[in-house]
């Protein structure tokens, strides 16, 4: 069927940009990470060094959240893999494209979300 293989085309688009994300705030994360031990002689900044706890605790949100979007691209796929069509599970009809792509774990369209949110 061609909308399922447009469907998988877009979610691994959406999955190799998750995977990039999820890998740029790693590098950010260890990067912070090993500054923190330099954070004495930065003394141009915040003579606390809560900057640098900041920027971390931030970025790790960033991740997190990065790696959970990459979690549910792979839901997304495994569904439309083992078959789904991407039909809404409370009307039936396809939920667009781009909806699954900005919330790949959705398994309702937007209408049906609305009336019966989760
Ligand atoms: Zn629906």
């Amino acid at each position: 069927m061609d909308d399922a293989g447009a469907l998988l085309a877009a979610l691994e688009e959406a999955r190799a940009q998750a995977q990039t994300r999820v890998e740029t705030f790693a590098a950010v994360v260890e990067g912070l990470r090993d500054a923190r031990g330099d954070a004495d002689t930065d003394d141009e900044h915040d003579p606390e060094g809560s900057t640098l706890s900041w920027d971390r605790a931030t970025h790790a949100a960033s991740l997190e959240a990065a790696r959970t979007s990459l979690a549910e691209i792979d839901a997304a796929l495994a569904r439309v893999r083992a078959g789904w069509d991407g039909a809404c599970a409370g009307c039936g009809r396809p939920i667009p494209a781009e909806r699954l792509i900005a919330r790949p774990a959705a398994d309702r369209c937007v209408r049906c979300a609305a009336r019966h949110p989760r």
